[in-house]
């Protein structure tokens, strides 16, 4: 965090806050959280809202007093805004907004006394959730949960956000290095060319692999079955690829285990 303080002159203190909208509504003294203005922006740009309207920013203490705000309120030491925010030109219902903002981790989030248009929200250390229209500043709602207190559920507060745009990787050098073995593996075997790969593919790929492991060599083989495979490699029972020793899914191998051991006993009796 980094408070910064100053004379509102017009001017922009974030992408879309002008010190004059933040200042006190008593003085051109502002006072601001720089970490508090990233993430009013941030969740503005969740929301894709072409307005955010800081109905009431930095308060002096006289101020703050005078309009009945709570004593010692983040809002006299720059971490708080009531804020409500415009899409498509109707005000996004400030359930929603005080639900994602608690998804997004802001500290303090309440819904301000009087019409309920507008959410509390603050970056200030500690954590409170109230509905001020029930009379207090203290933590006031069901659970301590803006979901439980609303009943919206994840659902209904992902309609009011922007789609994120899925990842797409052109070729596997782009692919991030967690997914490039579980690539790598599907360009040999032919099931992909690994072009133009979307992020939930390979994502579906990594957990295949980690479910069902691909065993190229007898290096990658489980301890547990490595006698029986390699007498088997060795007899040409397994025969690989023709570039690797195994070249076998774990639940490729698991059946001819389990056949093997059964001859091999019964050649033993
Ligand atoms: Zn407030």
């Amino acid at each position: 965090m980094s408070i910064k303080t100053g004379t509102a002159v017009g001017e922009f203190i974030s992408p879309h806050i002008k010190d004059t909208e933040w200042k006190c509504r008593a003085s051109n003294y502002i006072k601001y959280d720089t970490v508090e203005l990233e993430m009013l922006e941030k969740l503005r740009s969740d929301f894709g809202a072409e307005a955010i309207i800081i109905e009431s920013g930095y308060r002096t203490t006289a101020y703050n007093q005078s309009i009945g705000g709570a004593s010692g309120s983040p809002h006299t030491k720059g971490y708080a805004a009531d804020v409500r925010f415009i899409k498509d030109g109707k005000l996004i219902p400030t359930e929603v907004v005080c639900c994602h903002a608690q998804d997004m981790g802001f500290k303090g989030i309440a819904i301000c006394r009087g019409s309920g248009t507008n959410a509390h929200l603050d970056m200030y250390n500690r954590i409170y959730r109230g509905d001020e229209r029930k009379g207090n500043y203290g933590n006031n709602i069901a659970g301590n949960d803006w979901y439980k207190e609303t009943g919206l559920s994840k659902i209904d507060v992902q309609k009011y956000l922007m789609e994120d745009e899925e990842m797409v990787y052109k070729d596997v050098a782009d692919v991030p290095v967690w997914g490039r073995v579980a690539v790598q593996r599907r360009i040999e075997a032919g099931a992909t060319k690994g072009e133009d790969l979307t992020e939930s593919m390979v994502r579906t790929w990594v957990i295949d692999d980690r479910m069902n492991p691909y065993y190229e060599d007898l290096i990658d083989v489980p301890n547990y079955w490595l006698t029986d495979v390699e007498e088997m490699v060795n007899a040409g029972f397994i025969f690989g690829d023709g570039k690797h020793d195994v070249a076998m899914t774990h639940s490729e191998l698991k059946p001819i285990i389990v056949a093997y051991r059964m001859t091999k006993a019964n050649k033993a009796v």
